[in-house]
């Protein structure tokens, strides 16, 4: 199973119909909302840890950085 970063949920990567490489890495999505979503700033869904998406999910003003 992969996780869909922008949304979190479980995705059936032998199944997965969304599919988007950045920086040579695979990601797959739930939806094509959700692969439209990241597309359009992959960066700000680059938490590997889910308990960033908590603090850090689309917030642009939030500076995640230390
Ligand atoms: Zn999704």
């Amino acid at each position: 199973m992969a996780i869909d970063p922008v949304c979190g949920m479980n995705v059936n990567e032998t199944r997965a119909e969304n599919v988007s490489v950045y920086k040579g890495d695979k990601y797959y999505f739930c939806s094509v909302v959700c692969c439209e979503e990241f597309e359009r700033d992959p960066d700000a869904y680059m938490y590997a840890d889910p308990d960033d998406l908590e603090t850090c999910y689309r917030d642009d003003a939030f500076d995640c950085d230390d």
